[in-house]
């Protein structure tokens, strides 16, 4: 099954104009305000999900999660404190022993009944995660709940599949074989970009390989994080297999990350917290696994289908209003087609239909929260002085003013090394640059400090191959830009971190190996004993 960047399921899309495909779920409000009071309904017991139940957190402050759309409070909930993490570890690690032990066929059982469960109520978790995240309901019913399930489904098949080296007589005198077993506890932190497909990737592989889990999503965007683990309890999966700790990173957060009871973090956010996250991780000698920023470059051959690199490029910055890790944010476009390209994206970007997230037919939702939005118009402002903004570079008024909205936006001429073609912004703005030779676009396009992913786009299948070998990425798309399917690797090099999420990799990521050995001789007197008693 094809994805978008982050999990996401579904082919293509639905096409602009088209019905939404068709949602179930109970959630059936009718406004955001009525969608607001039915979850906070649902999780008036409290905000932390800790060995199977709801409970408020003893943390010392309140958060509120607002709709970027309007500016609305959706849920107010109190934030998890050092406590609640200390319980949810706790839950865990009780958890822990018999959920290692419980077969393969019975994990993978559970989370295929997760699946179904997840697939009856695709609705809500589309719905909420449109109102936590702003995000257009045809991306979250089009991509995020579809991507899920398929996760689920994927890791539940892959529950079944382990993999090691042949057990053998490596040495004469032994048999040696490998056991894959759960590392532990997992402690995870997600972002707020794709909050359910981001719980999912984090749980998923986890649980599938027999550990434990506790979970911070963003303090954002807690709600179908909670729904997810709700899901697993009802699935089956035992009381602390699934715990979720809502609450800020300098608090929950680090305090998971710090947390002597948790044996390997798995981080995806920004490169700036996750390296404060290795350190944190590095006090009691975690393993850690990171999902970081990226800066994607998209690169186009003179010899390219010029209508799909436009396209493409459009589609892949827009995507989740620009908010991806994966997302295209610098365009190369070789000499020859530069003028045409630049020309045909800025019209293409004009044209999008920017309004309320839950309408089929709007095309980009707003961006996360007020505060990111003025964080992206600041880098714009900046870029004026070194680049030209060919279309963009501002909020709309009007009807949407209320909300955190930005206009697509592209940037000519910003020189290479300057702030918006090096820093990732998580926003609606592509850079557009020229070159000349293959060399130079290819050199360029590996010229950040981020290595997550990447397009070529080209019609020689020479200049593909180079380009896949060349650029430094976790992920090199060649005529296409953001799909994933669930069996391949997602992760990053250089400052984009390490570690792979979906697929079989993911899956070893959350296993620890161990080198079982079995004397052959039943000799008392082994012959190495020589090293040790010189008179042998
Ligand atoms: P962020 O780094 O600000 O926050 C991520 C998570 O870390 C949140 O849950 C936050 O509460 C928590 N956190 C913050 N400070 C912490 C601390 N000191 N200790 C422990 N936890 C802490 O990132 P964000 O703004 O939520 O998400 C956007 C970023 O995530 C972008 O940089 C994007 O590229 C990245 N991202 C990467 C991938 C990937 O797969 N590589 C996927 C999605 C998003």
């Amino acid at each position: 099954m094809q994805h978008t960047t982050e999990g996401t399921g579904g082919a293509q899309g639905t096409p602009p104009g088209e019905p939404v495909p068709e949602v179930a779920g109970r959630l059936t409000a009718h406004s955001t305000a009525r969608l607001s009071a039915a979850l906070a309904e649902e999780f008036a017991e409290g905000a932390q999900h800790i060995g199977g139940a709801a409970r408020p957190g003893t943390g010392d402050a309140d958060f509120t999660v607002v709709d970027p759309a309007t500016g609305r409070p959706v849920w107010t909930y109190r934030t998890a404190g050092p406590a609640d993490v200390d319980a949810a570890v706790a839950a865990a690690g009780a958890a822990l022993p018999g959920w290692a032990a419980t077969p393969p066929a019975e994990r993978a059982a559970a989370l295929h009944r997760l699946a179904r469960l997840l697939q009856e109520r695709a609705g809500d978790f589309a719905r909420a995660e449109t109102l936590q995240c702003g995000k257009p309901i045809r991306l979250s019913a089009g991509f995020d709940v579809p991507g899920t399930i398929d996760n689920t489904d994927f890791f539940a098949g892959a529950a079944r599949h382990l993999e090691g080296r042949a057990a053998a007589e490596y040495s004469p005198d032994h048999t040696s074989y490998v056991r894959r077993e759960p590392v532990g506890v997992v402690g995870s932190v997600a972002p707020w970009n794709y909050p359910l497909q981001m719980a999912g990737w984090k749980i998923l592989p986890a649980v599938a390989a027999g550990n434990t889990v506790v979970l911070k999503p963003s303090e954002l965007t807690p709600l179908t994080a909670l729904m997810l683990a709700r899901a697993a309890d009802e699935a089956g999966l035992p009381a602390g297999v699934v715990n979720v700790v809502t609450g800020t990173g300098p608090v929950a957060g680090e305090h998971l990350v710090g947390h002597p009871g948790v044996a390997m973090t798995s981080f995806t956010g920004s490169t700036a917290v996750g390296r404060r996250v290795a350190a944190l991780a590095a006090g009691t000698a975690k393993r850690v696994h990171l999902e970081l920023g990226g800066k994607a470059p998209f690169v186009v051959f003179d010899d390219a289908d010029l209508e799909a690199a436009v396209h493409g490029a459009v589609a892949g910055c827009l995507i989740n209003a620009g908010q991806d890790c994966t997302a295209a944010t610098r365009a190369y476009v070789q000499r020859p087609l530069y003028d045409a390209f630049t020309a045909a994206v800025a019209d293409l970007m004009a044209g999008v239909r920017l309004g309320d997230p839950f309408d089929p037919a709007t095309d980009l939702g707003p961006l996360i929260s007020a505060a990111h939005r003025d964080r992206v118009a600041a880098v714009v402002r900046r870029a004026r002085s070194y680049a030209t903004v060919v279309t963009g570079g501002g909020a709309p008024g009007g009807a949407l003013a209320a909300g955190a909205y930005y206009r697509p936006t592209l940037l000519a001429g910003a020189p290479q090394d300057s702030e918006a073609v090096q820093q990732e912004i998580f926003g609606p703005v592509l850079a557009v640059l020229p070159f000349d030779t293959d060399d130079q676009g290819l050199a360029l396009a590996d010229d950040t400090p981020y290595g997550l992913a990447a397009s070529a786009w080209t019609r020689d299948v020479y200049r593909a191959g180079r380009a896949a070998r060349e650029i430094t990425a976790g992920c090199v798309w060649i005529n296409d830009h953001i799909p994933i399917v669930s069996e391949m690797p997602h992760g990053g090099a250089k400052s984009s971190g390490y570690g792979k999420d979906m697929s079989l990799y993911a899956l070893e990521e959350y296993t620890q190996v161990k080198h079982v050995m079995y004397d052959n001789t039943a000799v008392a007197r082994k012959d190495w004993h020589r090293t040790v008693f010189a008179d042998r």
